[in-house]
């Protein structure tokens, strides 16, 4: 194995399931089967009432019989403060947790490769700043050095490419060198147990760029699972007068019946659930048809954003040459169906939908560390091959300042729109709104709304100083940076005195420095079962 890849791994982590892979030999990206011989381990945490922590799959059996102790779905609550409800009587940071699960998929990696040190973890494009450095800091706290965050379609797209041009060719080191002599246009609809992305992105022989994006990070499997939960609930009350959702042991039992419900209806017509709650049972049938009318508006929310996507870009069914499928939901034939219909084509699933995320990581990690070793003069292979390949994202969000609106209220003034081209960086002039003004503070926004106080404000910070006696509406000019990996910067300048005013951006919601490597310590000499 090229000595540059060794400690190298690409995760996948995602809201129900996580995925690891790395590159092998002659670079080929592959799956690292977990301690239990799994290709993808729950993303499932478990605190024993002894504080052991469990992940993977005995946490999810354990969810139906302590779901008070268990955390799922934490994906869902990056970048928030806190994980929605206390888990074992602990309010935990959902980068804890997150990094709870990554410890454990680095320990397993480890068992078959020796020392992990570098990776590349995956989130939803659709992910916002504070979300991105949310997943950042859960693999610091676990013990790794993150090389980059990388969104999922554009994992999903680089491995779906890659992948088939080593079928074709046979070799993975010309990778670069031959990759897509055509310029291909490709629709990546990613579905999975938490979160919803789908994106465009243009792919040449050196260059892969993200066209547009968009999608829903509350939006995945688990709720087509709730409509059935609900369903199946009423059912069981209207028969024995008791309801299964009031009792979390029996909801947990019943969510883990619906998802294998779900995954029976992906290759059968009619499937049966089992509920037991109240020292009662009850079987309920239920059909690929009736599956397909309970999820159907749910459906149709991931068919308006992808057409929503297609248009943004300002193109057509016809110009788009593949669409791809991603996350373990694509399975089902309703969403297969749904992309045939309005796309034109059949869906590309030659690659497994719920491993090409991690293989797309691990080959994003890949060009990453070839790039920074293979300008020198006695590089080769796919060092050399890789080092040359750029890949160009859009960011997932507008980026705006605050500004007072007519009505004295905010408006969200946009200074880069969603869909730009990464990196960028733009200006503008704004005023200040009193006479003699000595301050102004900006407010950094992320969103779509006009009104400020429908965005996310992700920062803010103060340009002091300003000279006395400056008139009302005195120039003070914005500059909003985006670098590649989607991380941001704001400077102000006030061009009266023709200095740069200082800058400090107040990251709203992130973990503090001194807690993140605390947090880190305590995990290194944590074992994760
Ligand atoms: P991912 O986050 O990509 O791992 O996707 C996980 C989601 O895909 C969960 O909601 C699973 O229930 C769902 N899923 C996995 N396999 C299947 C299948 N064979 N049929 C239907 N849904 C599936």
């Amino acid at each position: 194995m090229p000595v540059i890849f060794s400690g190298l791994i690409g995760i996948d982590l995602g809201t129900t399931f996580s995925c690891v892979a790395h590159l092998t030999g002659d670079g080929m990206p592959t799956t690292i089967p977990n301690r239990e011989g799994d290709l993808v381990t729950p993303s499932v945490v478990l605190i024993e009432e002894d504080g052991a922590i469990v992940v993977g799959r005995e946490a999810k059996r354990s969810e139906c019989l302590f779901p008070d102790r268990t955390a799922v779905c934490v994906k869902r609550d990056m970048g928030n403060p806190q994980y929605s409800r206390p888990v074992g009587g602990v309010m935990y940071r959902p980068e804890v947790l997150s990094a709870m699960i990554l410890k454990r998929l680095k320990e397993d990696a480890e068992r078959k490769l020796g020392v992990v040190q570098h990776a590349v973890i995956t989130v939803p494009a659709y992910f916002d700043d504070t979300r991105r450095k949310a997943t950042q800091d859960a693999g610091l706290i676990a013990g790794l050095h993150v090389l980059d965050i990388l969104n999922e379609p554009t994992a999903a797209a680089l491995a779906y490419t890659f992948e088939s041009h080593v079928r074709k060719h046979g070799q993975a080191a010309t990778f670069a060198d031959q990759f897509a002599r055509r310029e291909l246009t490709v629709l990546v609809y990613d579905l999975g147990g938490g979160t919803f992305d789908v994106s465009l992105v243009k792919m040449s022989h050196d260059r892969f760029e993200t066209l547009a994006t968009d999608g829903d990070v509350r939006l995945g499997g688990r709720d087509w699972d709730e409509r059935i939960v609900n369903y199946v609930s009423e059912e069981f009350l209207r028969e024995k007068r008791s309801d299964p959702r009031t009792d979390a042991e029996s909801l947990a039992a019943l969510y883990q019946s619906v998802e294998q419900a779900k995954h029976a209806l992906s290759v059968r017509a009619n499937t049966r659930i089992l509920v037991i709650h109240d020292a009662q049972r009850m079987s309920v049938d239920l059909s690929r048809e009736q599956f397909d009318r309970l999820t159907q508006s749910l459906l149709t929310r991931t068919q308006m954003t992808t057409e929503l996507v297609v248009e943004s870009a300002g193109l057509t069914w016809s110009e788009i040459d593949r669409v791809l499928l991603v996350g373990g939901m694509t399975r089902l034939p309703q969403v297969r169906d749904m992309l045939k219909k309005l796309t034109g084509r059949d869906p590309d699933v030659s690659v497994a939908p719920d491993e090409v995320v991690a293989h797309g990581a691990a080959i994003h990690g890949g060009i990453l560390l070839s790039r920074a070793q293979g300008s020198g003069p006695n590089s080769s292979g796919p060092v050399k091959s890789w080092a040359s390949f750029q890949t160009i994202d859009v960011n997932s969000h507008s980026l705006g300042i605050a500004v007072r609106a007519a009505d004295g209220g905010y408006a969200n003034s946009i200074l880069i729109p969603k869909n730009t081209q990464l990196p960028v960086a733009r200006s503008r002039t704004y005023h200040t709104s009193v006479p003699n003004q000595r301050q102004v503070r900006v407010r950094i926004l992320e969103g779509e709304a006009r009104e400020a106080e429908a965005c996310v404000q992700i920062g803010e910070f103060l340009i002091q100083g300003l000279p006395p006696n400056l008139p009302e509406r005195a120039p003070i000019e914005v500059e909003c940076r985006y670098a590649a990996d989607g991380r941001i910067s704001v400077v102000g300048r006030d061009p009266t005195s023709g200095q740069l005013a200082e800058t400090t951006i107040i990251r709203q919601g992130g973990i503090e420095d001194k807690a993140l490597h605390r947090e880190a310590k305590k995990l290194a000499t944590t074992e994760i079962q």
